[in-house]
Order: structure tokens, then sequence, then C-alpha cells
């Protein structure tokens, strides 16, 4: 009900204030926190969060995600809300994903005239802006308005391969080819540096909607690295499951590129990362598309 509330009141605002702005877009407001973003609910459920530009949770209000790109829709509000779940504290997770008959015990947040003009202000700046303009647009990102304090944050939004509502289904495109990747040096261990990966730390940790976690920590008291380290949990077939990173560098700026490292690889071992049904077949029927796995990791 408070969703349906604030979004009449947007949609109310938006006929009085929006209509000599350009192409401000309509407000639509779903939950976050409230239904099992994990577990989709028919596919209009689906395409409301996919559509939604105001996710509202007990909190926070987050707006978007917006982006100048016209190459789709990608990433989509299903993502964010999804994203958003997995960020909650294990306790939460557990009542919402594993848990049954859950029933709200009243309306919150309390829709302020404060909370509504911030809203109202925040979504008029970022929905009204002209699309195709480039910048900092390109990427798709999310404003986060802190319900207690009013203070606004703009996160990038990455998509979530496994969305419902946005991911490719299409199947898997082949990757066999694994080109030589000789060592750079006698004493270096990758092919590549990991500053030349130029990885979107933004993205993979955030409170919002990282990939890996809602922070990185920092091991200040170790007295030969400087470790940082981070978790993320993520639902395996029964339970929820923790997934821990870490990097050991001599900098917190080299180690946090090495534990992003981590994290990504075993979020790659843990979840599939294309939404097309996996195909089972013994080899000798899908040669021509499998890799042999003795030739290529056993010689
Ligand atoms: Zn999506």
């Amino acid at each position: 009900m408070v969703a349906q509330a604030l979004e009449a009141e947007l949609t109310r605002r938006r006929a009085l204030d929006g209509n000599e702005r350009v192409a401000i877009r309509p407000p639509t407001v779903v939950t976050l926190g409230a239904d099992n973003v994990e577990a989709p609910a028919g596919e209009d459920g689906v395409r409301a969060r996919r559509d939604a530009t105001v996710h509202l949770g007990s909190s926070v209000v987050a707006i978007g995600p917006f982006t100048s790109t016209s190459t789709g829709a990608r990433p989509c509000g299903y993502c964010l809300g999804a994203r958003w779940q997995r960020l909650r504290a294990q306790f939460e997770r557990q009542a919402i994903e594993l848990g049954s008959g859950l029933q709200s015990t009243g309306e919150w947040p309390i829709l302020t005239g404060n909370l509504l003009d911030s809203v109202w202000q925040l979504y008029l700046e970022v929905a009204g802006r002209p699309s195709g303009t480039g910048g900092v647009m390109e990427e798709a990102w999310v404003w986060v308005l802190d319900g207690q304090t009013l203070l606004t944050r703009r996160l990038p939004l990455v998509a979530d391969p496994l969305c419902p509502a946005c991911a490719d289904q299409r199947p898997e495109p082949l990757t066999a080819e694994l080109p030589p990747a000789p060592k750079r040096g006698d004493d270096e261990y990758r092919a590549r540096s990991v500053e030349s990966l130029a990885l979107p730390d933004r993205s993979l940790v955030n409170p919002v909607c990282g990939i890996l976690g809602r922070s990185s920590f920092l091991s200040v008291t170790s007295p030969t690295t400087a470790p940082v380290h981070g978790r993320v949990v993520f639902k395996g077939y029964h339970r929820l499951a923790e997934l821990t990173w870490s990097g050991q560098g001599n900098s917190f700026a080299a180690s946090r590129g090495l534990a992003y490292l981590e994290g990504l690889e075993r979020y790659a071992g843990i979840a599939r990362r294309h939404r097309a049904e996996p195909l089972i077949a013994a080899y000798e029927d899908v040669a021509d598309r499998a890799i042999d796995r003795e030739v290529r990791f056993l010689r």
C-alpha cells in the first residue's frame, strides 16, 4: 500500500510539475525486501519490477536504473531487486527466501512530506535527463536516497546474468579457444597485471547493488602484507552459503584488485553465468561444440 501511495503522489506531482520538463518518465514503484525476488511470481510481477523506476525499501528509496545508451534496457529494475536482496543480512534472507507465511505487521516507511519532497526532487532530476547525451550516463546508474538522513548517492548497476526479465536466454556462445598466455617475465605469475583489467570497483562492491558484497574490509594489523577481504551470501541448492574473498598484496589497492578477482572466480564457480538451460549429453554427441577435457586439461 505504501508503494501505491508513493506512486500516486509522484504521478500527481509529475502531472503538476513535469509538464514543462522534457521526457520525465512515468514513475512506477515496487517494494524492496517484501517479496522473494529469487523466486519470481509470474510474468506480470517480473515485468512490473523490470520496468519500475522507483524501488521503495524500509529505509531507502532507489531511483533507476537509468542509462543513456540506446542498446536496450539492460540492466533492468529486476536486476536491482535481485542484487539488493542478496546483500541483505543472512537472517533477513532466510526469512524471505526460505521461510513461509510472511505477514506484514504495518505500513513502512511513513511517507512524510519531507520524504516525498526529497524523492520527487531526486526523481525530477534524474528521470528528466535527456537520453543519449553520453558522459556518465553511458553506464547504468541507481540513485539511492537514505530515508533517515536524506543522504543521496549514485551507484553503478551491472546486469545480473540470471535475471528472469532481461538476461539473454540464447545458448551460451562458444568460448573454446584458449590462446597462449606467456609469462611477462621470470618473476611474473600472471599473463596480465591486475591493474590492466580496470575492474569496475564500485559495481563489484557497494551497499545497494554490489555483485560481491556491501563493502570490503582492510586488515590493518597484518605485519607482512596489506590484506583486503569481503563476503557475500549466495543461495545454494538447499540453503544460503557464504562466499568469502580476499587478496594479499603490498598495498591495499593491490590487495583489493586481487580480492575482487578471487571473488569473481568463486562467483563463477558457484552460480551459472548464463540463463540458457545447460546442455547435458555424452561427449561423443556434442564433440563439435564441447571441450575435450582430456586434450585441454590433462596433457
Ligand atoms: Zn534484469
